[in-house]
């Protein structure tokens, strides 16, 4: 059986209770490269056989599968396996094969940014919504979600896979909604020891990603979610009724 593991964003304690004890029973580990923490293969029992998926194609990552058809197998990404994991077309592959598979999710990177922020995403009077996407690279996005159109709602945003076209991600949010002053930040190996915070706004997202030389594995958050003003929530508010409590009118 195959099992897909979210990793998680990097602090090897931030995979779920469920994945870990499928990853220290695991007889074959396939796991996507250097965006998962090595202290969660430590995990793994001695004769594990760990494979790195970064070296691999598809076809590769099936023929291990294929060819150990009573292992306990963990296919295991990064954050969760349903943001761009690639697991749909192993799913199907494995159905096609005839071999069961199941799917423990995990803590998004998206997540983990907003936690080393501190941050919010749905604040209210803010913003209700998280537009996750990317920039288009080597992988095209279709046109009616570009950049620039999905920058079109002002929403809170969190752009992965981008960190290496900030050029191209500033002048896309800024022919949208958002404005130069809007706060944006990048954040680095969110959850790792070695997480960086740069904190600037939708206008100076390159000239601070490149001081900062980062190129790679950063989530970028855009909106006004990260800035200081908002309503209080209505659940918390003394004068708001619901069905657990009832409110008391000032
Ligand atoms: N499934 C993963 C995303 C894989 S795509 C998830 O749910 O998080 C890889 C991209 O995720 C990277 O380019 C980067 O934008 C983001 N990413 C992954 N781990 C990260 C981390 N610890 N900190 C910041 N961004 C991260």
């Amino acid at each position: 059986m195959v099992h897909f593991v979210g990793a998680g964003p990097g602090a090897p304690d931030l995979i779920t209770l469920r994945g870990a004890e499928l990853v220290k029973q695991a007889d074959i580990i396939i796991y996507a490269g250097s965006l998962v923490n090595p202290e969660i293969l430590a995990l793994a029992r001695p004769d594990c056989r760990v494979y790195n998926s970064a070296e691999m194609t598809l076809e590769q990552v099936l023929a291990v599968m294929e060819g150990a058809p009573d292992a306990d197998i963990v296919r295991l990404h990064t954050g969760d396996p349903c943001l761009y994991g690639a697991i749909r077309e192993q799913m199907d592959a494995l159905d096609k094969l005839g071999i069961p598979w199941d799917d423990t999710p995990g803590v998004s990177s998206f997540c983990g940014a907003a936690a080393a922020l501190g941050a919010e995403f749905t604040l209210p009077g803010v913003s209700q919504s998280v537009i996750i996407t990317r920039m288009a690279g080597r992988t095209p996005v279709p046109e009616r979600e570009s950049l620039e159109q999905m920058a079109q709602h002002d929403a809170s945003m969190a752009v992965f896979l981008s960190a290496g076209l900030l050029e191209e991600v500033q002048a896309s949010l800024l022919r949208g909604a958002y404005t130069a002053d809007t706060p944006a930040a990048i954040v680095y190996k969110a959850t790792w020891p070695e997480e960086r915070i740069i904190r600037c706004t939708a206008g100076t997202l390159a000239a601070a990603g490149a001081e900062a030389g980062i190129r790679k594995t950063a989530m970028i958050l855009v909106g006004e979610f990260l800035s200081g003003s908002y309503e209080r929530s209505k659940l918390y508010d003394p004068a708001f009724t619901t069905e657990y409590r009832r409110g008391i009118e000032p």
